[in-house]
């Protein structure tokens, strides 16, 4: 089914039977092309710092959102403390993991922001709120300029 009909007046709304495709393209813009392509390229990070206050974006933004001020790409070190995390047993569809996941936020060195991923090398009881952890990538012949190109973020030995 193609569905390609465009209801003006909710008196038409009526039920569709069967599938509706969807189709869709994420873009995530030039600060995030940006952001990607330096992470697949060079295995690095970049944020982003407005030229007027000074807050540095990461994930890195073309403009402050703040006071509009233009922002300049900076490189930061992928480092980060855990500001948050949570011990995930099941998966999705209720079904329990052989090991469990760790999924936290973590504060990035050198910004003002941070990222939600998963912690690796290290067991959910030693984990702990501010503890140092680093980026852990794929082998560069692998990475596609996808977020799933970091594997996880380990403790910093
Ligand atoms: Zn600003």
């Amino acid at each position: 089914m193609v569905f390609n009909e465009k209801i003006v007046d909710p008196a038409e709304l009526r039920h569709v039977e069967g599938k509706i495709e969807l189709y869709w393209v994420y873009t995530s813009g030039e600060a995030g092309d940006a952001f990607f392509k330096k992470l697949k390229d060079e295995g690095k990070f970049i944020a982003a710092r407005c030229k007027k206050c000074g807050h540095v974006y990461f994930p890195p933004r073309i403009y402050c959102e703040f006071d509009f001020g233009e922002t300049e790409f900076v490189e930061v070190s992928g480092k980060g403390c855990v500001k948050a995390f949570a011990v995930a047993n099941y998966d999705t569809y209720e079904k329990k993991l052989e090991k469990p996941e760790i999924y936290a936020i973590i504060e990035m060195d050198g910004t003002d922001g941070s990222i939600v991923h998963l912690l690796g090398e290290v067991e959910p009881e030693d984990v702990e709120i501010g503890m140092k952890v680093e980026p852990v990538l794929k082998p560069k012949e692998e990475r596609e300029g996808r977020i799933t190109d970091i594997l996880y973020f380990k403790p910093v030995s």
